[in-house]
């Protein structure tokens, strides 16, 4: 949306800046971040009392309703209206299509992001799973993939402007191809990827468990340029929640995947999603799910409390828990994936990672960078090491960030 306007004519200000036009792009994936929605809404109303305010996004498309009734509100636009400058800028009335017959992605949606020295891809976008909690097949319609040679052209451009490292993200980015015709894999995309454009680095986003194939492990091993950093999320360690959500895999077909993906990789940092206190989730349940995550090798967890979605089948289901239990399971686990984390990191002290320098603090003579194991690192430097990947020792451990010298001196 920046580029569109950019491109445009429009000077993109700071969100406490004095503008024409507040857009504000929404998250619906839980209850928080649709009122936060709101909250930025009010704000960005307080602060531009006569700009126009859009509201898109995937809670604008879930619930237009909810952000047309707010009187601070000028418009409403759904997912793929937002991809068009000139109707965020102009048009005079809600505009919220059907995401659920969007069968392409648009040329432009090959979005990237970047930080300095790494770019974020987006080669696809959707879900054709409706797992029973979750609001994105509803606010993203069904999976569609970028065709490969579009995102072989687009990493070669970002190659071309000096970016190390590619993250490849998506939605459902195990799904990657199966809708192209001809189909194609992520599998087939990052053997494209790796032989045809010269990148130094790449990253996979999140991979579910059941589409983690064998094929892909060995590419992921075999391959010097694929980074150790894996996200696979679990959602539960019990059966019969899994069963209630609708994932298609069960805890030991998921332990033995991950003890596979270690053989392979001891070094790999392996994140995960978990859903705490889902409907009807009993004691013994919960504590199956916190004895899986205490025997597997996880490096991190992100937590999320179960939040109740409009039109999921979880929302109707029976036995929705009490938010204070809800929210001591969730804290509960991620006291447990604060642990892991630690001795994720303990574990990594007098090895050597490949750490790409992103950012001098020239007041400390300190460069930070990340690794390919997904590892915060520091070290001595200077501005001449940033985007520069470099092999590097770790000494010890200083809030989170793993200390590092060369191994030579
Ligand atoms: S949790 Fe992932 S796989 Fe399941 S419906 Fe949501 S986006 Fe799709």
């Amino acid at each position: 949306m920046i580029e569109q306007f950019r491109n445009a004519g429009y000077t993109v200000v700071d969100f406490t800046e004095p503008a024409d036009i507040c857009v504000i792009n929404s998250c619906t994936v839980t209850a928080r971040t649709d009122a936060e929605t709101r909250r930025l809404i009010r704000r960005a109303r307080r602060l531009n009392p006569e700009a126009r305010i859009v509201a898109t996004g995937c809670y604008a498309q879930v619930s237009p309703d909810d952000l047309s009734r707010m009187p601070e509100v000028d418009v409403v636009l759904g997912n793929m209206e937002k991809l068009d400058s000139t109707v965020l800028a102009q048009a005079a009335e809600d505009r919220v299509g059907d995401v659920a017959v969007e069968t392409e992605i648009p040329p432009l949606s090959l979005t990237s992001f970047a930080e300095h020295t790494r770019a974020f891809l987006q080669v696809q976008n959707g879900c054709n799973t409706f797992c029973s909690y979750c609001i994105v097949p509803f606010a993203r319609g069904r999976s569609r993939s970028v065709v490969p040679a579009e995102v072989l052209s687009g990493i070669r451009r970002l190659v071309d402007n000096g970016f190390r490292e590619v993250v490849l993200t998506g939605i459902h980015l195990g799904a990657y191809g199966l809708d192209l015709s001809p189909a194609s894999s992520l599998e087939e995309l990052i053997r494209r990827i790796l032989a045809e454009t010269g990148l130094q680095r790449l990253r996979i986003g999140s991979v579910d468990p059941n589409e983690f194939s064998a094929e892909l492990i060995a590419l992921c091993a075999d391959s010097p340029a694929i980074c150790h950093h894996f996200h696979i999320p679990l959602q539960s360690g019990c059966d019969s929640v899994l069963q209630r959500m609708g994932r298609p895999y069960d805890s030991s077909f998921f332990s033995d995947l991950l003890n596979r993906l270690i053989n392979a990789m001891p070094d790999a940092f392996i994140g995960s999603d978990i859903i705490a206190g889902f409907p009807g989730e009993t004691d013994q349940e919960f504590e199956a799910t916190c004895a899986l995550i205490e025997a597997l090798p996880f490096a991190d967890l992100h937590v999320f409390p179960y939040s109740k979605r409009p039109k999921t089948k979880a929302a109707t289901m029976p036995g929705h828990l009490n938010p204070v239990i809800i929210n001591q399971r969730a804290a509960h686990l991620r006291a447990r994936a604060a642990r892991k984390k630690k001795q994720f990191l303990e574990r990594a002290i007098g090895r050597e990672l490949m750490v790409l320098g992103q950012q001098y603090d020239e007041s400390a003579g300190i460069v930070r960078g990340i690794s390919r194991e997904y590892i915060q690192a520091e070290f001595p430097g200077t501005s001449k090491d940033i985007n520069v990947e470099q092999r590097l020792m770790v000494t010890a451990l200083r809030e989170g960030r793993a200390v590092c010298r060369n191994p030579a001196g």
